[in-house]
């Protein structure tokens, strides 16, 4: 182990761990495993398109240790599903679902020291896609890299779940129609920071963003997808193309239709609608769930259930951390060990 790590108090800053997955190939032949190699940095060109246009994908996904005390996984094969869509769209090689599990597995194998203890947080699991090859002209890297490292997390809200306060910008939007938001581009994200920035300089948490082709429509919370509950029924953006299909967000709906027996809407939401919502919420793997305490648009607030966890959020925040932590029973198969 590289430092002494104190399980008290991890944040989501960057420890380095022990050792890293990497994977090589040339377009158009297939991937060649250099299979577990230790953490360090490496010779890219300047050159390499990547760096220059952005040809690159990501996926974030966690390990954590369960009540039987079993090192698991939630859902990882939708993580490589993904990654292969928006390798379809990034013109980038795909890397096969089941070697995508089996790096995944491989790389917390190999660092299973830097796994936290249950509570304590997670290792969150970060898989890389680039076009690593030189490239002068806009066209796909002539060979690619696939990588997979770690780094132990704390948890999310720290001394209990606590609402968060956003706003609605009608200033910035974070992806356009037919464009790249419905995949984990790289891209789609160093252009949010400015707009990040500026709503936690005044106070809040995240931005919500609204569709970009007339901002009538909630897209996302930052880099989580949003819910709302009107009256007994669960509202949720419907999948446009621009908004990001996020894997806890699908298990939500999973989870509210078949176990709670809710009805679930998957619209275009005007967000003046969410000013009546009786509660809401945005899903991600890192925020899981995250109760949204107000929302607020042109100097007003609006604040749900009086700034604590509505009920049915924190019906579907015990079911979805219960089935994660396999203190409930998993239906599914959506639990699986390292
Ligand atoms: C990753 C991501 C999410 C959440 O997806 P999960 O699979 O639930 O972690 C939501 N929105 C954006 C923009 C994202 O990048």
């Amino acid at each position: 182990m590289k430092e002494e790590i104190n399980w008290d108090s991890l944040t989501f800053k960057f420890i380095e761990p022990d050792s890293m997955y990497v994977a090589v190939c040339d377009l158009g032949e297939p991937w060649e495993e250099k299979g577990i190699v230790p953490f360090s940095s490496f010779e890219i060109s300047p050159a390499a398109c990547v760096l220059n246009y952005g040809q690159g994908l990501f996926e974030g996904l966690k390990a954590q240790v369960a009540a039987d005390g079993a090192a698991v996984l939630f859902r990882p094969a939708e993580n490589a599903k993904r990654m292969q869509a928006g390798a379809e769209r990034m013109c980038m090689p795909l890397f096969p679902e089941d070697r995508f599990v089996e790096a995944v597995r491989k790389t917390v194998k190999a660092n299973l020291d830097y796994l936290p203890p249950a509570e304590k947080g997670s290792l969150y699991i970060r898989v890389c896609l680039w076009g690593t090859g030189p490239m002068l002209g806009v066209n796909p890297a002539p060979s690619y890299m696939f990588c997979v490292f770690v780094s132990p997390v704390g948890p999310y809200f720290k001394g209990g779940v606590t609402p968060i306060k956003l706003e609605i910008t009608k200033e910035f939007h974070r992806a356009a129609p037919r464009g790249t938001g419905g995949v984990k581009a790289i891209g789609n994200y160093a252009g949010s920071m400015y707009c990040s920035g500026k709503t936690k300089k005044r106070g809040f948490a995240e931005a919500i963003y609204l569709n970009a082709s007339n901002d009538r429509y909630i897209e996302e919370v930052g880099t989580a997808n949003f819910f709302c509950i009107i009256g007994e029924e669960l509202h949720t953006p419907k999948l446009t193309g621009s908004i990001l299909p996020g894997i806890t967000r699908d298990s939500v709906i999973t989870l509210a239709r078949d176990i709670l027996g809710i009805t679930v809407h998957e619209r275009e939401i005007d967000y003046e609608e969410v000013f009546e919502a009786d509660e809401a919420f945005c899903t991600g793997t890192a925020a899981v769930i995250s109760p949204i305490g107000s929302i607020s648009f042109d100097e007003k607030e609006y604040v749900y259930n009086n700034f604590e966890v509505g009920e049915i959020t924190g019906k579907l925040y015990d079911l979805l951390t219960g089935i994660q932590t396999k203190k409930r029973e998993d239906p599914y198969g959506w639990v699986v060990e390292v």
